[in-house]
């Protein structure tokens, strides 16, 4: 008799947890196959993803390898873009551009989200977002470029223009993204001839809501708004982009920024493979029941960031799009998927927040772990002390990096090898650079930064960039996407 198979489409948070789990369980792995399907060999750490793009952590240190941590799962390697529910298999397309077809039994899609657009003027061209490595990576080579080549000018309008760094979006994500390179521009600069006698960096941490971390606890937004202001962020609350361009952006104010630097971190929405599969979606997010499984395809689940699963403790919401829900999902929907085979009962996903951390650099970041609010140095250990056992593998080099980073300077070499058009703004698959040769409908072909690759389905949605779109989770228990 042949195995059965369950395959698992996005090795992220919910995909790995399932993955995992499903890997221990040895009468399962007796009678099904588990095969995982991701564009890349391994599982993204994304809440230090700030760190790698401001020089603390060298990229491999969050990227944790699928082959040697999931023993007992086939890994496929490759991006899915079709999902056939009458037959039962999902096709997709390998890193070599080589095709290939899946059959499965159950499926669990958690294919996870992408960076969110906005009708705004020149923000798809000019922007570049933060979901995923490359951009990251981009993103720690630009800053240095961008120094460098302001201690390189005598021109005063373009060495402030080159030193100027615009993020959108105060949600986590941005709140970190400027925290973090704030303290890394400083540092370049204190170590560079010309620039120390020059104004020191501007970061600008933009978002319409009327405070950072607007979806949090107050309690860790005036602690981020104390850091960030003390640092030298300048905290825009209530204000936003109303256009970009090539050398600069206008805010909806009027005021008008000289810089080469715009980080949009206003918000994501659910993986465009949601779409394509064509079942019933609540904000681009796949409707599952509390046990994770489409209604009406009893073989098919859904976690994670991709799927809208009710929020039992916030009846009327779903669950917001964070790390801590997506990686429980996916242990329950593989507790789920081993008792669809006989093997212990199901369960509905139901799970009360554990509090936040938000890593501000340095020794300080905002937490509230168990709703205890926590600032300083304690949030910082006690940030560091999360990430380190939520990680699922690469801790000791991790705490390592972080031994190093407080006591040698910060490497400042730019490799420069993800290029602008390698990370557009709109792309469906921010895991993968793209090439200068490919471009989506909603960028400009290679003459401009040149966005490509599998095409988001989604047109811009036509709200302002503020930060209730953004990528944190909200009081109602769900984030508009
Ligand atoms: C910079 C940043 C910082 C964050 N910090 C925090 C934090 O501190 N705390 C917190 O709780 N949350 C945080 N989040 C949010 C959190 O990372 C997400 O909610 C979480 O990653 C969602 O998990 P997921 O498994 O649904 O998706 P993901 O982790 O995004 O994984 C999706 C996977 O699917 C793969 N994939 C996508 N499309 C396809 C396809 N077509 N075929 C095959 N594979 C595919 C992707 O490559 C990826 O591996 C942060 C997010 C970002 C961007």
């Amino acid at each position: 008799m042949s195995r059965s198979r369950v395959v698992i489409v996005g090795a992220g948070f919910a995909g790995y947890q399932a993955a995992r789990a499903l890997s221990r369980h040895r009468g399962l792995r007796e009678e099904a196959e588990i095969v995982l399907i991701n564009p890349t060999d391994y599982f993204l750490y994304l809440p230090l993803l700030p760190q790698v793009s401001a020089g603390v952590l060298e990229a491999r240190r969050v990227a944790v390898s699928l082959p040697s941590t999931l023993r007992g799962v086939r890994l496929v390697l490759g991006e899915v873009d079709g999902v056939d529910l009458d037959r039962g298999s999902v096709s997709y397309t390998g890193p070599e551009g080589d095709r290939g077809e899946l059959g499965y039994d159950r499926l669990l899609l958690t294919v996870g989200s992408v960076n969110k657009l906005l009708p705004i003027p020149g923000i798809a061209e000019h922007a570049h977002g933060f979901r995923g490595m490359p951009e990251a990576l981009y993103l720690r080579d630009h800053i240095t470029r961008q120094l460098e080549l302001a201690g390189g000018t005598d021109d005063p309008g373009e060495c402030a223009a080159r030193c100027t760094f615009v993020v959108v979006g105060a949600g986590y994500t941005g709140t970190e993204v400027a925290a973090q390179g704030k303290l890394y521009t400083d540092t370049l600069v204190k170590r560079h001839r010309v620039l120390r006698h020059r104004d020191p960096p501007r970061w600008l941490l933009l978002d319409i809501a009327e405070r950072v971390l607007p979806e949090l606890d107050p309690r860790l937004s005036r602690t981020a708004d104390r850091v960030l202001r003390g640092r030298g962020v300048e905290v825009r609350t209530g204000q936003s982009v109303k256009e970009a361009t090539s050398d600069g952006v206008l805010l909806d104010t009027g005021e008008h920024l000289a810089t080469r630097s715009l980080i949009w971190c206003v918000g994501v929405r659910p993986d465009p493979l949601v779409a394509d599969v064509g079942l019933p979606a609540e904000k681009g997010r796949l409707v599952v029941g509390p046990e994770l499984v489409v209604p009406g395809h009893p073989e098919v689940y859904a976690a994670g960031d991709a799927a809208a699963v009710p929020d039992r403790t916030r009846p009327g919401s779903y669950t917001p799009m964070t790390a801590q829900h997506a990686s429980r999902q996916g242990k329950t929907a593989a507790r789920n998927i081993a008792a669809s085979f006989g093997y212990g009962s199901t369960r509905p996903y139901k799970h009360h927040d554990l509090g936040f951390t938000v890593d501000l650099g340095g020794v300080k970041a905002a937490a509230n772990p168990l709703r205890v609010p926590l600032s300083g140095i304690a949030a910082g250990a006690v940030t560091r002390g999360y990430h380190l056992m939520a990680m699922p593998g690469n801790r000791v080099r991790v705490a390592a990096d972080w031994l190093l980073d407080a006591v040698l300077p910060r490497q400042a070499v730019q490799l420069g090898i993800v290029r602008s058009y390698a990370v557009p703004l709109d792309t469906a698959a921010p895991e993968l650079p793209r090439g200068p040769d490919q471009w989506t409908r909603n960028a400009p072909p290679p003459s401009g930064p040149a966005p490509a690759g599998r095409p988001a389905t989604e047109p811009p949605e036509s709200k302002p960039p503020h930060s209730t779109s953004s990528d944190r989770p909200q009081a109602n228990g769900e984030r508009p996407s």
